[in-house]
């Protein structure tokens, strides 16, 4: 009896008996861990270290930025510059509101041309170093100088704003202001569509049924009010693949970039807007800016703290006021830089957390884990593909390379019977059609 049962058991672990059943022969054929090492091996060697070395040194830029930004503001603020600046606006004009937009908008032009070292190093020789730019430098930079202009006013707008806040709202100042930006960020996100991206790139519609339908689809399924898909020509500047959903309310839309179309295959394309998709339906709009809303507040709260200990600290000859006066905006904005700079895993979380759960619903409604497996390696492009557990957490706002493609063929083991299906089907259609 014991041989006996000895002998079955052993049977079993040598696969001597008898198969029993589909699903389980169909899990011995894939292997999600191996087809995913699989893919990430075909993106190897001097293609890789430069993916690597892009995406690292970005880690690096942060920092950098941060420590930019705080040179800028000191220069600003020594020798009572920002102070007479806000002199100047004063004994200009008598209305609160205008002096303290006027000053907005000279700080940001101030701030953009101490800044051009390190943001033509980083938007425009940084991104040629990499092949990742397609622009030349004249272009490039009246581009950068139509974002100045857009700076200047909503910038200065934007600034005039909170400062009426925090003269009104005196020492609850930070709670009204947050809820000030919430309502501004929601603005210029419904406008942008309109007013800001056309100055950058033009959007067309898309007029390849082959290629709208099938996203279009996915859109009416989800019950997603969109009855058009645009493209928009980023190849002007760049060569990054990408798509993105914008607006919101009556100016929503979704739009694939011409580098997508051109490079990609239909299942990547339906892998991607499955994607974008998922933004929509999952509300992504509302809580990213519900949630940047809460970060913003702790950020002012900061602010609120931070600002007259560092005045206190070292501001003898930076002639300013109270947090009222908006002389003292570059220390304002110093302090929120620091701030956000202490951010960035959970400002980097938040979005990246967005972003997985529109892949999971990309899954579902494109089908195609094998197109979202390659696009996930074209992106292998500018962002790191295989990053420590840590890394990813702290410093990527999107899933890396390895999690989506791993997502995908986890996806791909759970579905494999609907997926040889088709297969199949598609099979039969072709012998019928011969
Ligand atoms: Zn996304």
């Amino acid at each position: 009896m014991r041989i006996l049962l000895v002998g079955i058991i052993a049977a079993v672990l040598l696969g001597v008996l008898p198969d029993t059943g589909l699903s389980q022969e169909s899990v011995e054929v894939f292997d999600a861990n191996a087809a995913t090492d699989a893919y990430l091996a075909t993106f190897s060697g001097a293609e890789r270290e430069a993916s690597d070395a892009y995406f690292e040194g970005g880690y690096w830029l942060i920092l950098w930025n941060m420590l930019y930004g705080l040179l800028v503001a000191a220069t600003i603020l020594g020798k009572k510059r920002s102070a007479r600046i806000r002199d100047w606006c004063e004994a200009r004009v008598n209305n609160k509101f205008v002096q303290t937009v006027i000053y907005g908008g000279i700080y940001t032009v101030f701030s953009f041309v101490l800044s051009l070292p390190i943001s033509i190093y980083q938007g425009f020789f940084r991104e040629h170093q990499y092949g990742l730019a397609t622009q030349s430098f004249g272009p490039w930079f009246s581009e950068h100088l139509i974002g100045l202009g857009v700076g200047v006013i909503m910038g200065g707008l934007f600034i005039g704003i909170i400062y009426a806040v925090i003269r009104k709202t005196r020492d609850h100042w930070w709670i009204w202001a947050s809820g000030v930006t919430i309502v501004f960020l929601m603005i210029g996100i419904m406008l942008s569509p309109v007013f800001i991206e056309p100055l950058f790139n033009e959007y067309t519609p898309l007029d390849d049924p082959a290629i709208e339908q099938p996203i279009l689809q996915m859109a009416r399924a989800a019950n997603v009010g969109v009855d058009r898909v645009y493209v928009v020509d980023a190849s002007e500047q760049s060569n990054r693949i990408s798509a993105n959903v914008s607006g919101f309310l009556a100016t929503k839309r979704i739009a694939l970039n011409d580098n997508l179309l051109n490079r990609g295959s239909l299942p990547e394309i339906k892998a991607v807007m499955g994607h974008e998709i998922g933004h929509y339906v999952l509300n992504h709009i509302y809580y990213m800016i519900l949630e940047l809303g809460l970060v913003f507040a702790a950020g002012f709260f900061f602010i609120n703290w931070a600002y007259p200990r560092a005045r206190e600290k070292w501001g003898d000859n930076w002639g300013i006021r109270d947090i009222s006066d908006v002389a003292g905006l570059p220390l304002f904005s110093a302090v929120f830089s620091v701030y956000l700079f202490a951010m960035t895993p959970v400002m980097n979380t938040i979005i990246r957390v967005g972003e997985s759960d529109a892949d999971v619903y990309g899954l579902d409604a494109a089908r195609e884990p094998d197109g979202f497996a390659t696009i996930a390696l074209k992106l292998g492009q500018y962002r790191k593909l295989e990053p420590g557990y840590l890394e990813e957490m702290i410093l990527f706002d999107h899933p890396s390379g390895r999690t989506r493609i791993q997502m995908a063929m986890d996806w791909k083991a759970e579905h494999l019977d609907e997926i040889m299906a088709s297969e199949d089907d598609i099979d039969l259609k072709e012998r019928t059609e011969e």
